[in-house]
C-alpha cells in the first residue's frame, strides 16, 4: 500500500517525485519505456532556468532523477497495463510487478509527438530532425529549414522558425491546410516561408555534415524532388499517453486529461495529472516541472485530509 504513485518520469513526474519525497511521502515512481521523457530525445536545452550555459536534455533528466532519489523516491521500471480507479485505494497492474495499491495517483505520462515513419527520420532525431521548434530552432540560425504538417502547430512553428532560418519550406501532403485562417494568413504574409503543398514526404536524406534535406513526391505530377535543408521539423500533432486509463478519467476532445483549472485535480478525487498529458498549450519542460510541483502539493494535501478524517473517525470510535 503506497501513499502516492507517480506514473511517468519526464520533468513533471520527476518534479512531483522530488516534492513528495522531500515531504516524506515516499512516492513510488514508475518509469515507462522512455525514462526521462521527450527531453531525452533532444540535445541541448538552453531555456530551462538555472543553466546559463545550457544543459543536455538527458543530463537534465538524470539530475532530476538523482535529486528525487536523494530524498527517498523509489523508482521501478514497468509498463502500466491497466488501472482501476473505481474506488480508493486505486489499483494498478504493472508488468513485472503485479498489482500495486495507492491512496493517490499522479499521472505524468506525457504526450508523444507523432512522426512520419519514413526512412532516415528516426535515426536523425536530435541530429537535424526535431519535433520541437521552441527547443531546437535556435540551432538552425542562418540555415534553411523544412516544417512538415498543415495544422496550426506546423504554421506556428514555421513562423517561429523564420526568426532563425534564412528560409522555411512548409511541406504538406494536401493542397488545403487544416490550420485556422488566421494562422494561414500570418504564414502567407511571411516572406521567409515557401510552400511545398501536395507533397508526400518520402525520406529524410543525410548529407556529409548533417542533413541534406527531405525527399518528397509531388502528388500531382508523381515526380520526386529533394528539398534541401539542414533541419526537418515534424509538426503533425501529438497524442497524449492515456491508453492505460481505458476511459476512466475525463479528457478533452483530443484525449488530454481534463483538470480543474488552476489545479492538477482530475474528475476522480485523489488522482492528479501534470505535464503534457494535460497540457495542449505550453508543452515546455519548465511548465511541466511547475505542474509536477503543483500535483505533488495537491496530492500531499489530499493525503493530509484523508489522515485527518481517519483520525477524527477513530476519535469518535
Ligand atoms: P492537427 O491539427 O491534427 O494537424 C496535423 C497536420 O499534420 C495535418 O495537416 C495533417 O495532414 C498532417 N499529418 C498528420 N499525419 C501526417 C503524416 N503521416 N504525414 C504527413 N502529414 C501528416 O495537429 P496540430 O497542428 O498539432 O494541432 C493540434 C490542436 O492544437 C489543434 O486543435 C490546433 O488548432 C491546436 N493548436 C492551436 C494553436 C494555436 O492556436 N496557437 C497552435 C498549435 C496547435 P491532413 O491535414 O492532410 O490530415
Amino acid at each position: 500500500m503506497h501513499k502516492s504513485i507517480i506514473i511517468g518520469t519526464g520533468p513533471a513526474g520527476l518534479t512531483a517525485a522530488i516534492y513528495l519525497a522531500r515531504a516524506n511521502m515516499s512516492p513510488l515512481v514508475i518509469e515507462g519505456p522512455q525514462p526521462g521523457g521527450q527531453l531525452t530525445t533532444t540535445t541541448e536545452v538552453e531555456n530551462f532556468p538555472g543553466f546559463p550555459e545550457g544543459i543536455m536534455g538527458p543530463e537534465l533528466m538524470d539530475n532530476m532523477r538523482k535529486q528525487a532519489e536523494r530524498f527517498g523516491a523509489e523508482f521501478r521500471t514497468g509498463w502500466v497495463e491497466n488501472v482501476d480507479l473505481s474506488q480508493r485505494p486505486f489499483k494498478l497492474n504493472v508488468e513485472g510487478m503485479g498489482e500495486l495499491v495507492t491512496d493517490t495517483l499522479i499521472i505524468s505520462t506525457g504526450a508523444s509527438a507523432k512522426y512520419l515513419g519514413i526512412p532516415g527520420e528516426e535515426e536523425n532525431v536530435g541530429m537535424g530532425v526535431s519535433t520541437c521548434a521552441t527547443c531546437d530552432g535556435f540551432f538552425f540560425r542562418g540555415k534553411e529549414i523544412i516544417v512538415v504538417g498543415g495544422g496550426d502547430s506546423a504554421l506556428e512553428e514555421a513562423n517561429f522558425l523564420t526568426r532563425f532560418a534564412t528560409k522555411v519550406t512548409l511541406v504538406h501532403r494536401r493542397n488545403e491546410m487544416r490550420a485556422s485562417k488566421i494562422m494561414q494568413d500570418r504564414a502567407r504574409q511571411n516572406p521567409k516561408i515557401e510552400w511545398a503543398l501536395d507533397r508526400t514526404p518520402l525520406e529524410v536524406v543525410k548529407g556529409e555534415n548533417g542533413l541534406q534535406g527531405l525527399l518528397v513526391r509531388n502528388n500531382e505530377t508523381g515526380e520526386d524532388q529533394l528539398i534541401e535543408a539542414s533541419g526537418v521539423f515534424v509538426a503533425i500533432g501529438h497524442h497524449p499517453n492515456t491508453g492505460f486509463l481505458n476511459g476512466q478519467i475525463t479528457t478533452d476532445a483530443n484525449g488530454y486529461i481534463a483538470v480543474t483549472p488552476g489545479t492538477t485535480e482530475t474528475n476522480i478525487p485523489g488522482v492528479f495529472a501534470c505535464g503534457d498529458v494535460q497540457d495542449t498549450r505550453y508543452r515546455q519542460a519548465i511548465t511541466a516541472a511547475g505542474s509536477g510541483c503543483s500535483a505533488a502539493m495537491d496530492a500531499e494535501r489530499f493525503i493530509e485530509s484523508l489522515e485527518f478524517a481517519q483520525a477524527a473517525a477513530e476519535a469518535v470510535v
